[in-house]
């Protein structure tokens, strides 16, 4: 069984392979009883150790500074019941798509399968309760301009969901291209 470690060191190098994320973007956490474990503030996602891993719980002083994006985690966790772990990337695909529309369509089987409609929420604000509002009802959200949010089971289902979306959102893209064609 892979270690909780393990977990975030795969689905990061995963992350940063795939191009879903910069070399210092995204962040992800996982549930624990009481509070969360979340990747540091700034950490690199594709080579992530022990200490870029913080524990957040009342209490609890953080060892090392948290990711910025600790409060949205909260939100999400608070708001959608079932999430046990976040994950949150920079497809750059979906982000352009999601500068020019209110939600995401995929086209293709795979994405229309698992995902159907992906919201987008605007930055501002409310975005922490907008964004968790929106889990509660889909496996992955984008905020306008920035990136993604997806919730699952665990680590890696949220990753699937990441990189479903971007694939989805790359397609999207080369259909726009091959209809402006013809
Ligand atoms: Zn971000």
């Amino acid at each position: 069984m892979t270690s909780l470690l393990e977990e975030f060191e795969q689905v990061g190098r995963d992350l940063y392979a795939a191009g879903l994320v910069s070399s210092h973007g995204g962040n992800m956490s996982v549930r624990q009883r009481e509070g969360l474990i979340i990747t540091s503030h700034g950490s690199p996602l594709g080579h992530l150790a022990q200490g870029d891993l913080v524990e957040v719980r009342p209490g609890l002083e953080p060892r090392v500074e948290p990711s910025i994006d600790l409060a949205l985690h909260q939100a999400i966790y608070a708001a959608a019941r079932e999430a046990e772990a976040v994950v949150h990337a920079h497809p750059r695909h979906a982000i352009a798509l999601s500068l020019v529309g209110k939600e995401i369509r995929p086209q293709d089987l795979e994405g229309q399968h698992y995902l159907g409609v992906v919201p987008v929420v605007p930055g501002g604000d409310n975005v922490a309760q907008a964004l968790a509002d929106a889990l509660r009802q889909h496996r992955i959200v984008v905020m306008a301009g920035h990136g993604s949010y997806a919730c699952g089971e665990s680590l890696w289902q949220a990753l699937q969901w990441t990189s479903v979306l971007e694939e989805s959102a790359e397609v999207l893209w080369l259909l726009q291209a091959l209809r402006h064609k013809t």
